[in-house]
């Protein structure tokens, strides 16, 4: 039975990235930059005040205060072509407005007092280049600003769209298969009867696949005979991942990794040493990564936080793909029975003077949803931990977005 790295890695090591495409800016966000961005042009393109106020002479100003007659105005949007600012002048400028030539500083509105008769008091000493945003002082044409590899966030957009750059290269985002199998399964929209379920673990995982930036295919519920399962794990095959849910353990209705086979998925591993998630099974069809995973709620959402989340990543061109791990202390004591595996606790996160304080979110039966729920991350306690004693440091890692405690 592979240990609970080993699964990951192996994992990793049979994962190819997904097509590339070409999208708008605003398509990129959260994705991964396939090619160096050089910037065509400098930035800025021209020099612009910092501030609104009095472009001057620095020369003029040496004493302070002193007059300079007022010749012209450049708001925003406004060209300096042709303004030249002649020896003891000023012309009004805007933020963002080109420098007239033969100004060298920005005096700000707040270090002057405008006279009635065109003339302007600087009132404050002026140095040379004060308040002015120089051609190519940020970035200038022929330069790498964004390399290869990069997630585009908000910053990147910015920079991208500073540039020009309406459309960039990235990867797409890989199209999951989400197939739930069982007999016991309902879709959402009625009440349960008796020994019916609601089938919740298409909708988590479908979540968990988005979360991730991928597009989640939702292939329904094949039904416990082997002919629904090879036809909704065929559908599923035609996706860029497939991941199912239930029917993997070692059940006379359990088909999956059987139906599998026979469609032609080899099997990498079958069982890791974790709890919850043991039965969890992983193959390949020619380069499709097939994650089939265990029924139970919990289960299945641990075992995609830990493999395929991993995975879907990779998929999209990113580097780092685990989340970090952060040392929390334990508020109690925890008795941990399955000591021979890597130990999956969802726990409840504290954070007092910047450390992370953790304890229990209730029983980690992998029947019982709320302790998901409540729980903001994920402690990863290694084999042979039998007793976790208060006080102790342990391995955590966020379980999805928790803003409020960042
Ligand atoms: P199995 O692996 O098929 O024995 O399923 C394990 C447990 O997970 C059973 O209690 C199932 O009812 C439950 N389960 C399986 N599939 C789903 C699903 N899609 N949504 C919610 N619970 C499920
Ligand atoms: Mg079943």
């Amino acid at each position: 039975m592979l240990s609970y790295h080993q699964a990951r890695q192996v994992i990793l090591e049979n994962i190819f990235p997904a097509s590339i495409e070409q999208v708008d800016l605003l398509e990129a966000v959260g994705r991964v930059l396939i090619d160096d961005v050089v910037a065509p042009w400098d930035m800025p393109l021209w020099d612009n005040s910092a501030m609104d106020g009095y472009a001057v002479r620095s020369d003029d100003c040496r004493e302070t205060p002193c007059q300079l007659a007022i010749d012209g105005y450049i708001p925003a949007g406004a060209h300096a072509d042709g303004i030249v600012i002649a020896p003891g002048c000023a012309v009004k400028i805007m933020t963002g407005a080109p420098v007239p030539a033969g100004a060298d500083a920005v005096v700000p509105f707040e270090e002057t007092g405008e006279s009635n008769d065109g003339q302007v008091t600087i009132q404050a000493p002026v140095r040379h280049r004060q308040h002015i945003r120089f051609r190519g002082e940020d970035v200038q044409a022929g330069q790498a600003v964004i390399s290869a590899g990069t997630i585009i966030r908000p910053a990147e957009v910015s920079m991208l769209a500073s540039l020009g750059r309406a459309r960039v290269t990235v990867y797409a985002r890989p199209v999951v298969a989400i197939l739930s199998t069982g007999d016991e399964l309902i879709e959402i929209g009625r009440t349960p009867g008796n020994g019916e379920i609601i089938n919740s673990n298409t909708l988590a995982l479908a979540a968990a696949v988005r979360e991730a930036g991928g597009i989640p295919r939702i292939v329904g519920i094949a039904r416990d005979n082997t002919e629904s399962h090879r036809e909704k794990l065929c559908e599923g095959l035609k996706t860029d991942m497939l991941v199912t849910s239930a029917g993997v353990s070692a059940g006379d209705r359990d088909l999956v990794r059987a139906t599998l086979e026979e469609l032609g998925v080899t099997q990498i591993f079958w069982k890791v040493g974790i709890k919850p998630g043991k039965p969890t099974a992983f193959g390949v069809k020619d380069g499709l990564p097939v994650f089939s995973l265990p029924g139970n709620p919990v289960s299945s959402l641990i075992t995609f936080e830990e493999f395929v989340r991993p995975a879907l990543l990779r998929m999209a061109g990113h580097r780092q793909v685990f989340r970090p791990l952060f040392k929390a202390t334990l508020r109690h004591n925890m008795n941990n029975k399955e000591s021979d595996r890597t130990v999956l606790l969802r726990i409840l996160l504290e954070r007092v003077d910047g450390e992370f304080f953790v304890s229990s979110s209730g029983k980690q039966e992998t029947g019982l949803l709320k302790t998901m729920v409540n729980a903001a991350a994920i402690a990863v306690i290694p084999p042979g931990k039998g007793f976790l004693a208060q006080g102790e440091k342990v391995d955590a890692h966020f379980f999805g977005s928790h803003l409020d405690l960042i």
